[in-house]
């Protein structure tokens, strides 16, 4: 064996098994296209980014940062801890004059209201709970300020439309809170003809009309953008299309923001009949090769890629034979040429795999896949 190829061996073995490359000048672009967008067809609209569950998965500190530079100045998240650590990326970026807003969507919980106003963070204000809650919060003449949330259809957060009744019939939102907008989430914004979706728009229409006080609006999510002018209002809240997740049914507008590739750990020459992994539910005869590769249910490629998931080695489709076990899956190699080594890559996600194809062979949807990415990748930040 040459010293080359050994050397060539030693070096795979001292890099990581498996490496997750996040382009983060990829999800600079998709938020553009979307900001044009919803620009271009509401005149004076703004496009926040969602940057909950560590922005899909994708880092929530570098995602924001990177929008940051893109003007992004409205940030959304689910949790108080969130808002934390969205915060601290950004400290050092802005002044006074550019600070960015920060919006907990599950509401005023999970700190004390002080460390919220200290932090500057705004809750959506869910149920008329959180209302009361975080209007007797307010210092003085200072109005606490807050999203407030309303239901149009999803059942999951939100005044209902008797609780938006009541609340007008109160007539003192505008005097106990300081409402930076009224906003609610379309149910079924990806499926375009959905009637659901005229219908929340009607009914959202006729409850902010209800609530009797002069305020912005935000409605669309990422699919919600893509329904037109009609549906943007003053702040669209995209969060899956920033992350290449295709927001509708048709061709992907959006550019795919991650790679993920894992080693080769060994390959073998299948001589007799038998099978493959836990269960032996997978049955294999010579002549085959199969490739065991470095990833599992426990760095997100999930169990139920079993009998369903492909990886491309060398340029060719390989699918998953056998269980998909915690650390590592096997995949039917045979279609390559010459057998991969061990050391050599399979591309799981990337220009061949789409976050939605892999979503899709797994039975489940790309966010699902970007948020269950493991802890266990090198991961590679670029473009920021
Ligand atoms: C998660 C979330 C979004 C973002 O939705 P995408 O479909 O990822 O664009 C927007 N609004 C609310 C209320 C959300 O919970």
């Amino acid at each position: 064996m040459s010293k080359n190829t050994n050397s060539g061996i030693a070096a795979a073995y001292a890099q990581p098994l498996s490496v997750l490359d996040i382009h983060l000048d990829r999800v600079a672009r998709n938020y553009l296209l979307l900001k044009k967008k919803v620009q271009a067809e509401a005149a004076g609209g703004d496009c926040a980014a969602v940057v909950k569950a560590d922005a899909y998965g994708l880092g929530a500190a570098e995602v924001s940062r990177a929008l940051y530079k893109q003007s992004c100045r409205h940030f959304f998240v689910a949790h108080y801890g969130e808002a934390l650590e969205v915060k601290e990326a950004l400290q050092g970026l802005y002044g006074v004059a550019d600070a960015p807003s920060i919006y907990v969507l599950n509401g005023p919980f999970g700190a004390p209201a002080a460390d919220f106003a200290a932090n500057g963070f705004i809750p959506v204000l869910n149920s008329p709970q959180d209302i009361d809650y975080w209007a007797q919060t307010g210092q003085g003449d200072k109005r606490p300020a807050a999203l407030l949330h309303i239901d149009t259809g999803m059942n999951r957060l939100g005044l209902s439309g008797g609780e938006v009744e009541a609340l007008a019939a109160r007539g003192d939102l505008s005097r106990i809170l300081d409402i930076r907008y009224v906003m609610s989430h379309l149910a079924c914004a990806d499926e375009k003809d959905h009637p659901k979706n005229a219908a929340q728009l009607e009914l959202f229409k006729q409850l902010t009309a209800r609530l009797g006080i002069a305020a912005r609006y935000s409605f669309a999510n990422s699919s919600g953008i893509f329904l037109g002018p009609a549906y943007h209002f003053d702040l669209a809240r995209p969060g899956c299309a920033l992350y290449g997740i295709n927001p509708g049914t048709g061709e992907n507008p959006m550019q795919g923001t991650v790679t993920l590739k894992a080693r080769i750990l060994q390959t073998r020459k299948i001589d007799r009949n038998g099978t493959v992994g836990y269960g032996a539910t997978y049955s294999v005869s010579p002549p085959a090769i199969c490739a065991t590769v470095s990833t599992g249910y426990a760095d997100g490629y999930l169990r139920s890629l079993t009998g369903r998931g492909t990886v491309v080695i060398g340029g060719k489709t390989c699918p998953v034979i056998g269980r998909v076990s915690m650390d590592s899956v096997v995949v039917d190699a045979s279609a390559l040429d010459a057998p991969p080594r061990p050391g050599d890559w399979a591309e799981i996600i990337g220009e061949r795999q789409t976050v939605d194809a892999v979503a899709a062979q797994a039975g489940t949807i790309g966010y699902e896949i970007l948020t269950s990415l493991g802890r266990r990748y090198r991961r590679n930040y670029t473009g920021g």
